[in-house]
């Protein structure tokens, strides 16, 4: 059993899944704890399990990702660069792909890829299986082809920066965690950008551009003009670009401090951070969720 402590983090993502269903949070960020360990109460362990499940969607994003990432920093000077990039990224899929219809991530969930459908048996038909990676492909060939990217061409290396994962700033003491997939610092500014952003309802783009915002303020720049934000939607290749003035992220910082609050209430132990047996976080009163929702089979709602 893991003996770190679980520190209280706010993120978007958090926010989100308390919002969508208190009990799933509870599920995924205490209820897993410490199940990353082979020796971990069985409990923890299968929650832990479960939390790693992606739904081939969201699989598909954390290839682009890491498609981009290799495009921009190991091959922006090569006319083959792109296609090659995209090749060895589909490639490592197919590679994840058998590996998580074999169910080996259930004994290393920390390192073998788990996608939701293999676990939950979703039948997909082999022509959604391949679209699904076609977007990786098609996603790389969109930023080769946008306005940014013979400017990036021109860049040295080190104006490129891929936030780690857990990526984040502090505010009044709590710990933020946001993290866009490029920033591009040089001359000055700061171009934070997002590869998903544009897909989403335009507050929830804002608010989402606007974290990144707030990090590239505490880590790269002290001034709001000289950051712009742009959010993508790949793979069909539009951009938005958004500014942030002084009053638009204090309103996000106060939108941080009132969501961390109420994410706090159902604790039995806020000041540790420790949550008990979850009994006082809800379930969600949309059913329209849990058919997609990682910790089904596991969920008290749904046990006779
Ligand atoms: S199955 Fe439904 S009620 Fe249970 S944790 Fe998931 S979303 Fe919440």
């Amino acid at each position: 059993m893991s003996t770190a402590r679980n520190p209280f983090v706010w993120s978007l993502e958090r926010h989100d899944m308390f919002q969508t269903c208190p009990r799933q949070y509870y599920f995924a960020f205490y209820g897993a704890w410490g199940g990353w360990n082979e020796q971990a109460p069985a409990q923890a362990r299968q929650l832990y399990i479960l939390k790693r499940l992606h739904p081939r969607q969201q699989w598909a994003a954390q290839h682009i990702g890491q498609a981009l990432a290799d495009l921009i920093q190991h091959a922006r000077q090569q006319p083959d660069g792109p296609a090659e990039t995209a090749a060895k990224q589909v490639e490592l899929m197919r590679q994840e792909f058998r590996e998580s219809r074999s169910g080996a991530y259930r004994r290393d969930p920390a390192r073998i890829a788990a996608l939701y459908e293999h676990e939950y048996r979703v039948a997909v038909p082999p022509e959604d299986w391949k679209a699904t990676v076609d977007t990786v492909a098609v996603a790389v060939r969109q930023i080769a082809a946008s306005p940014f990217w013979n400017a990036w061409r021109d860049l040295p290396d080190d104006a490129f920066i891929f936030p780690e994962t857990r990526a984040g700033f502090d505010l009044r003491g709590l710990r933020v965690q946001t993290r866009p997939d490029l920033a591009v610092c040089h001359g000055g500014r700061v171009v934070v950008h997002d590869w998903t952003a544009a897909a989403l309802p335009s507050p929830a783009r804002r608010l989402r551009m606007g974290l990144h915002v707030l990090l590239a303020l505490e880590q790269w720049t002290a001034d709001p003009a000289a950051v712009q934000a742009v959010a993508w939607n790949l793979p069909l290749g539009d951009q938005e670009t958004l500014t942030f003035d002084a009053e638009d992220l204090d309103t996000i910082r106060e939108f941080i401090m009132d969501s961390a609050e109420e994410m706090l209430f159902p604790l039995e132990d806020p000041q540790q951070n420790l949550a008990g047996g979850g009994d006082l976080f809800d379930f969600t009163d949309n059913p329209g969720h849990c058919p997609a929702c990682s910790f089904l089979k596991v969920c008290p709602r749904w046990k006779t």
